[in-house]
């Protein structure tokens, strides 16, 4: 084991010990702790050790110095892995070569560096020849190092996308003057030659000599990946998926073991389970006579892994064995890379696998009815926000073949993400962001993608790619982000200056040019040329259009099962945000417990109604006002009739009119013209009333209940079409539940006074039906007034319902229809870490939420307390929600399953961390008893 003098800061691991496991990820990284682990479990991994994550973090707080007593450790800890592979660092005869490898605490695949083969020099390199038996094999991995150390510590990597590596430069001219194409066909002395060419290119670029003590390499390399925590790519992944920066990295260095050191070596990636549908098969890929790069970089195709056992039957049975050891071990599908070198296997990396959300949610139900893991644990393990995957749409059958049959079939490549895309071709990841900044919808087409474009993948809708297999980089992003991905499709040959691609379709060779049509399915592989419709997914069809039987829905089985068990679990009730029978419908197919919010001006936009609404806003005194809310009235109960049938005896909170009415208003001539011709007024007097309306600050102006107050007879006209409608359906046998609420309420006497018209509007409705309904009234607490004095409104609501797009908007003094420009470099600069539109900013609106909730049950215990912001649907929200108490969140319709998931994993953290603090405080409460019995 390493020595430990002060911070211990080296952990070893090999030949099945090691001083770290599989917890400590903080400490080791993904990386660090997974080796450990497996060492410990008796998978066969190379000896190395792991320099610890708070290396990293004292490393960039000393001004990227490291720390002195390092190198007495990592001595300490080189001796042990010399101990065990017999081969000693630096030494001619028999020399021990390392990888150096990043690993965070995260998963951040290809953000940060790697520096393989390290160790060698012109005096190991012959050691190397001797021992191997392969002179070329020695050569090939010197020439392969330099030029990685070069890129990688000396910072040669190309950084703009017009630029080219220039050791590969000298390499294809190597290969132009010998006529050779491939790297393979270079003969031994012009590897040799290779070596030296590199080294000059150092000296030229760098003015520095390649380093040929092994120590100095593994310093600098450990420096170098160090340093790439703090790359562009690495910040921007990092940004992207939430990691802090505190974090920092491990750096595992480890005995290398060689995929390539003749035809009976290899190297491979797989994964336990299906990555991409879930399905219980072994996955992966692998190449002979190849190192580990090669297969993540995709610049070569590898084969099936269901075909190793052809070649390799003592590999394939080894490895099946690795294979269902981990699954059991860490009871989740693992992504696991593996070498074989002189078919000697050894396990590289093991990690928790990414997952597309199909496959996600196929996992979690299997790995439940295995009894691998509890309905628990798997509806913990499936990401709410994945679950828009299985309700993303798919294209239409008959759309495709169409496509297929007249012509445009393009290519068929590997079926890396599933899903269907339409875009516009862009060859450049920069291309991809500016042109989505433009409002295009693109697919990013590459030869292969790598970690540097990240940005623009995320701004593609798709991507395709000529190189590399289900493990390249293009695949395990389109995984990771949710997007539809066809990749390896060799049939495209690019010429990215002139930005076109030519395909060799089964019908001729097709030149394609940057912003054509391409559409993409990443659920078979196949690409067609132009746009083609899309078609909803098997669980919309089940549950939505209802053209499909349950039974004969795979995915649709798995998606209710894993719902079913949420629903077991969770404390919150879910609502929608639906305004029509339809959207109802949908609601309650996805799960509703009742409406949280109609928003009934949405209603006026509905055919014959708009000119009704607009003779009512242009009206200009109350009589013209009550004459045209009379034509209203009819249309507004047919309205919600509707709705009440569709929702059953589930609750319904239907708010009063809540914009600016303005809004309502035509803005072209035509338009005043009709508006004139239908009201028999001038068109200079509707001109007039449109003048009079506007507003300099429409969102903090005359909308809300403010409406209401001015003009009673809009709400009386809403409360009476709201009852008439409850009670018309209470009469086909429905028990209706209808909530009224009123909006943007700041003081109590505005909610009394909205609540007076309709409480005696259903006096008088009551009684000209002499039949009486129940119902309640409440309001909105969305302006920080109405939160702060939550107390007094209390006593006039019956519930209240948390409006947290304007109570973030009011709270923050941001518009919400204002503020894309201020959002982007916020978040950029880290002033928001995320647009508090989307989560509870739960230091400012969730402080005032707060406050409410408890004053407003102060006032009234049994208060119903919801939320119907879009932030009802935000998974980090709701676990929000759920602390708060609150009874209900109402969100839109499709985005319920997210909800539903997302407030039964609220639960099951609150159980997992009152069992952890139970567990904490346990020893301290048996010490006291034990105390006290003494
Ligand atoms: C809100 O403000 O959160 C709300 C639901 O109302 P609207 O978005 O209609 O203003
Ligand atoms: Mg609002």
């Amino acid at each position: 084991m390493a020595k430990t003098k002060g911070v211990k800061r080296t952990y070893s691991f090999g030949s099945g010990r090691a001083e770290g496991n599989k917890d400590m990820k903080e400490l080791l990284g993904g990386k660090g702790a997974g080796l450990a682990e497996m060492s410990r479990i008796g998978i066969p991994v190379p000896p190395g050790f792991t320099i610890t994550t708070e290396v990293c973090t004292e490393f960039n707080r000393s001004g990227r110095k490291l720390p002195r007593d390092l190198r007495g450790q990592i001595a300490a800890a080189l001796a042990q892995v010399e101990k065990e592979t017999g081969k000693k660092f630096g030494d001619a005869a028999n020399p021990l070569l390392v990888s150096v490898r990043s690993g965070a605490r995260a998963s951040m695949p290809g953000m940060m560096d790697t520096v393989l083969n390290l160790g060698l020099d012109d005096v190991t390199v012959k050691g190397l020849a001797e021992r191997s038996g392969n002179e070329r094999f020695a050569w090939d991995s010197y020439r392969r190092f330099v030029a990685m150390f070069g890129d990688v510590v000396l910072g040669m990597k190309p950084e703009r996308k017009e630029d080219r590596d220039p050791f590969d430069v000298v390499l294809e001219r190597k290969k132009h003057e010998r006529g050779v194409k491939l790297d393979s066909e270079l003969p031994v002395s012009d590897l040799q030659a290779l070596v030296a060419e590199f080294k000059a290119e150092i000296k030229v670029r760098k003015g520095a000599d390649f380093p040929d003590d092994p120590m100095q390499q593994l310093l600098m390399a450990i420096d170098a990946v160090f340093r790439s925590w703090e790359n562009d790519r690495a910040i921007a992944y990092r940004r992207m998926n939430g990691i802090p920066s505190g974090w920092g990295t491990a750096v595992s260095v480890q005995a290398m073991v060689f995929g390539n050191m003749g035809e009976d070596s290899g190297t491979g990636v797989a994964f336990t389970r299906d990555p991409a549908t879930g399905a219980n098969t072994f996955y992966g890929e692998f190449l002979v006579n190849a190192q580990g790069e090669d297969v993540v970089a995709g610049t070569r195709t590898p084969q099936k892994i269901a075909r190793l056992g052809e070649r390799f039957p003592e590999m394939a049975k080894q490895l099946g064995e690795v294979r269902h050891r981990l699954e059991s071990h860490y009871r989740d599908m693992q992504d696991i890379e593996f070498t074989f070198e002189r078919r000697h296997l050894y396990v590289l990396q093991t990690r928790t696998g990414k997952r597309t959300g199909l496959a996600a949610v196929r996992i979690a139900v299997d790995m439940a009815s295995e009894k691998l893991i509890t309905p628990e644990e798997a509806v913990l393990r499936v990401e709410p926000l994945a679950l828009n995957q299985l309700l993303r749409p798919i294209f239409g059958d008959a759309q495709w073949k169409k496509a297929v049959s007249g012509g445009k079939f393009l290519a068929r490549g590997l079926p890396a993400g599933p899903g269907a895309a339409s875009g516009r071709i862009v060859f450049f990841a920069s291309d991809a962001e500016e042109w989505k900044g433009r409002g295009e919808t693109v697919v990013l087409v590459r030869h292969e993608t790598s970690p540097e474009d990240i940005r623009g993948m995320d701004a593609a809708v798709g991507f395709l790619t000529a190189f590399g297999g289900m493990t390249s980089h293009a695949a395990l992003v389109a995984r990771q982000m949710g997007k539809v991905a066809v990749v390896g499709c060799d049939a495209l040959t690019f010429d990215y200056e002139a930005r076109t691609m030519t395909v060799a379709t089964p019908s001729g060779a097709r030149a394609l040019h940057e912003g054509d049509w391409i559409s993409v399915d990443g659920s078979t592989g196949e690409v067609v040329e132009g746009k083609v419709e899309t078609t909803p997914s098997e669980v919309i069809q089940v549950l939505i259009e209802k053209s499909r039987e349950p039974r004969d829905a795979p995915v649709y089985q798995q998606f209710a099962r894993l719902l079913g068990w949420a629903d077991g679990f969770r404390r919150l009730q879910v609502r929608a945000n639906a305004d029509q029978p339809d959207q109802a419908d949908v609601s309650v197919a996805f799960g509703a417990q009742g409406i949280g919010l109609c928003r009934t001006e949405h209603m006026f936009f509905g055919a014959g109604k708009i000119e009704p609404m607009r003779e009512m806003i242009v009206a200009e005194n109350e009589a013209e006002r009550r004459s045209a809310l009379a034509k209203l009235l009819p249309l507004q109960r047919d309205d919600f009739a509707g709705l009440f049938r569709a929702m059953g005896s589930r609750p319904v909170t239907v708010r009063t009119i809540d914009p600016p009415l303005h809004e309502f208003l035509p803005q072209g001539e035509a338009g005043i013209a009709d508006l004139a011709a239908a009201t028999g007024k001038s068109v200079e007097r509707i001109r007039a009333r449109i003048e009079e309306l506007h507003e300099s600050n429409p969102m903090l102006g005359h909308r809300g209940c403010r409406l209401g107050i001015t003009y009673p007879e809009i709400t009386e006209m809403q409360a009476r079409a709201i009852l008439e409608a409850a009670i018309l359906v209470r009469a086909e046998g429905i028990k209706v539940d209808p909530e009224i609420m009123i909006p943007l309420v700041g003081t109590r006497k505005e909610l009394e006074d909205q609540a007076s018209v309709v409480r005696e509007t259903a006096r008088r409705v009551f009684a000209e039906k002499k039949r009486k309904i129940g119902f309640k009234v409440g309001t909105m607490i969305e302006v920080p007034r109405g939160a702060l004095t939550a107390g007094e409104i209390a006593k006039t609501a019956e519930f209240f319902s948390f409006g947290t797009n304007d109570l973030t908007q009011t709270t923050f003094g941001l518009s919400r229809d204002d503020m894309g420009p201020v959002l982007a470099s916020y978040v950029e600069k880290d002033i928001y870490e995320v647009d508090p539109f989307v989560t509870i900013d739960r230091e400012g609106v969730g402080r005032l939420m707060k406050i409410a909730i408890q004053e407003g049950r102060a006032t009234k215990p049994a208060l119903k307390l919801g939320i119907c912001g879009e932030h009802g649907g935000d998974p980090e929200s709701v676990e929000f929600c759920d602390a708060l108490g609150l009874d209900y969140v109402s969100c839109s319709p499709y985005r319920l399953p997210i909800a539903r998931l997302a407030a039964a994993q609220a639960v099951l953290k609150q159980r997992i961390s009152e069992r952890a603090r139970a567990k904490k405080a346990a020893p301290k409460k048996a010490a006291k008893k034990k105390a006290a019995r003494r």
